[in-house]
């Protein structure tokens, strides 16, 4: 059988990693990119390069940033006693979409799942403790996935601040059962903040 040359296979590679690309898109992903001019080619290439220098997260709250201050930090521009727990710094865009919330973000970075070997240590935590003292945080609203490992992490964390004492509330369950929060649209995800509830 023919095989297509090694760095056409290796590009092909790569691209089967990318969430629902199978290897049939990935083979026509790879011919595609072929046909682009040099420039184009070189354009991506170096934006690609270089993507993890140029987009860093934040050292205080793990949302994404491109300057040196961090949108989501900023104390003057938004609430400092009220914090949004998320699990990736994307959810941050999907929620500021909806306009309803303008406090501090807290990315976890995964969601606990002791099969995939994601225990309490995977997530973001003892930076979050630290901060709701040093923010004076009075609520921290759970905005995790509505999944199997979404809910665990929720109880998880709950039981965690219980000790603190702050009030801790999660979205409402206008979030469909089993839906991850990039694939919610902007209404339901508006309703499900204005309807949280003490958790
Ligand atoms: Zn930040």
């Amino acid at each position: 059988m023919l095989r297509y040359p090694k760095d056409l296979l290796t590009l092909i590679a790569h691209l089967k990693k990318l969430p629902g690309v199978g290897k049939k898109t990935a083979e026509r992903y790879a011919f595609h990119l072929l046909e682009w001019d040099g420039k184009d080619l070189h354009e991506f290439a170096e934006g690609l390069a270089t993507l993890k220098e140029r987009v860093q997260s934040c050292a205080e709250c793990g949302c994404l940033m491109d300057g040196v201050r961090c949108i989501f930090c900023d104390q003057e521009k938004r609430d400092c006693s009220i914090m949004c727990i998320i699990a990736s710094p994307r959810d941050a865009y999907a929620i500021e979409e909806t306009g309803d919330f303008r406090g501090m973000y807290h990315v976890l970075g995964a969601l606990l799942s002791p099969l995939d070997g994601k225990t309490p240590e995977s997530l973001n935590l003892s930076q979050l403790e630290n901060r709701i003292q040093a923010l004076d945080i009075q609520e921290v609203i759970l905005a995790l996935d509505s999944t199997l490992e979404g809910d665990a992490t929720s109880l998880f964390l709950k039981e965690q601040l219980a000790k603190s004492g702050i009030e801790v509330s999660r979205l409402a369950l206008g979030l469909p059962l089993g839906s991850s929060l990039d694939f919610v649209d902007e209404g339901t995800l508006s309703q499900a903040f204005s309807g949280r509830q003490k958790f």
